[in-house]
């Protein structure tokens, strides 16, 4: 016992939001559920599958992050697609930090200056993470990290694969660097604020696109019609949205096995998500321009972007 130094300080708690952008496809969706640890965003090889923003509240013991999963941003080309854009500039304009995802594996294109544009118009901080580096060899990140760096003037720049989960916790902890200092922000039991109908909506969508592969259009949507929830089940019956009836057969498939396939997959996964016994009802409805129905919108969580 000699001198009387001071504990170290325990270095501050920090809370803050963070958005994701980037074009669609790059991996997004993974890396939130790879940072949160639990699906909560809906994953496809699909583009523009995440349409709606999720927003997951990621805890650790020196600080708390609440990331927006922002729906891909493209130039807008139809109704859908404007609100889309609208929200992720929304979005993007609340965060203390934006997190460009960016796909290695693809060469920058106009999407990626799209997104870069948009960030730099922000004058928010960012960070990138140039996602999927499993997927070519090492000695190829660094000219990439080198080529990013021109493009902007990045908080910090880090290489992640979202799906092996490499580097994610660096990405995690330099993203909590940039957040301020303060109290966390949502209590630490809270995943997310969206309601357990879009999850479900979302999970069952997932199937959809997952199990038709390129014979549906993205136009497919599901709308979670009831949800109760009794004693032993969670009884809940949803409409899925199509815009010709070649397209309802191919959601139904032969003899209905699509339709039960795609309900018994969904099923596994929302018992899963809401730790209790699950019936499923699907039925599946042909309604053109279903995407230009407002009210149809409003049920699937769009509507509150309504600029007209
Ligand atoms: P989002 O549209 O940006 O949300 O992208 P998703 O998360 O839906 O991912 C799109 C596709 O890329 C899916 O097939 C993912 O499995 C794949 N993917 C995502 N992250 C990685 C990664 O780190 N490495 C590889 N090889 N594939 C990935
Ligand atoms: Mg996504």
């Amino acid at each position: 016992m000699t001198d009387e130094d001071p504990p170290p300080a325990a270095p501050p708690f920090r809370a803050g939001f963070v958005a994701m952008v980037g074009r669609p496809n790059v991996g997004k969706s993974t890396l939130v559920n790879q940072v949160v640890g639990q699906k909560v965003a809906i994953v496809s090889d699909k583009p523009q599958t995440t349409r709606n923003r999720i927003l997951a509240v990621v805890n650790r013991p020196r600080g708390q992050l609440v990331l927006f999963d922002t729906p891909g941003i493209h130039k807008p080309m139809h109704r859908m697609n404007e609100r889309m854009l609208d929200s992720a500039v929304r979005s993007i304009g609340q965060v203390d930090v934006a997190l460009w995802v960016a796909d290695v594996t693809e060469s920058y294109g106009p999407g990626d200056r799209h997104v870069r544009d948009l960030l730099k118009q922000s004058g928010r901080k960012v960070v990138l993470a140039l996602n999927k580096i499993d997927a070519i060899p090492k000695p190829k990140i660094l000219p990439i990290i080198e080529q990013y760096r021109h493009l902007l003037d990045f908080a910090d720049v880090v290489p992640v694969s979202a799906l092996t989960g490499e580097n994610v916790d660096v990405l995690t902890s330099r993203l909590l660097a940039h957040l301020p200092e303060g109290a966390p922000l949502y209590p630490e039991d809270f995943l997310t604020d969206l309601p357990e109908r879009f999850f479900v909506a979302e999970m069952v969508r997932e199937k959809i696109l997952r199990m038709t592969r390129d014979e549906l259009p993205y136009s497919t949507g599901v709308v979670v019609d009831s949800f109760q929830e009794g004693p032993d089940i969670v009884r809940i019956e949803a409409s899925i949205f199509v815009e010709r009836d070649t397209q309802k057969a191919i959601v139904i498939g032969k003899g209905g096995s699509m339709l039960k396939a795609i309900g018994t997959a969904a099923r596994h996964d929302i018992e899963a998500f809401l730790e209790a016994k699950v019936f499923l009802g699907l039925f599946v409805k042909v309604r053109e321009k279903w995407r230009e129905d407002a009210a149809t919108l409003e049920q699937m969580g769009l509507g509150e972007h309504r600029r007209e």
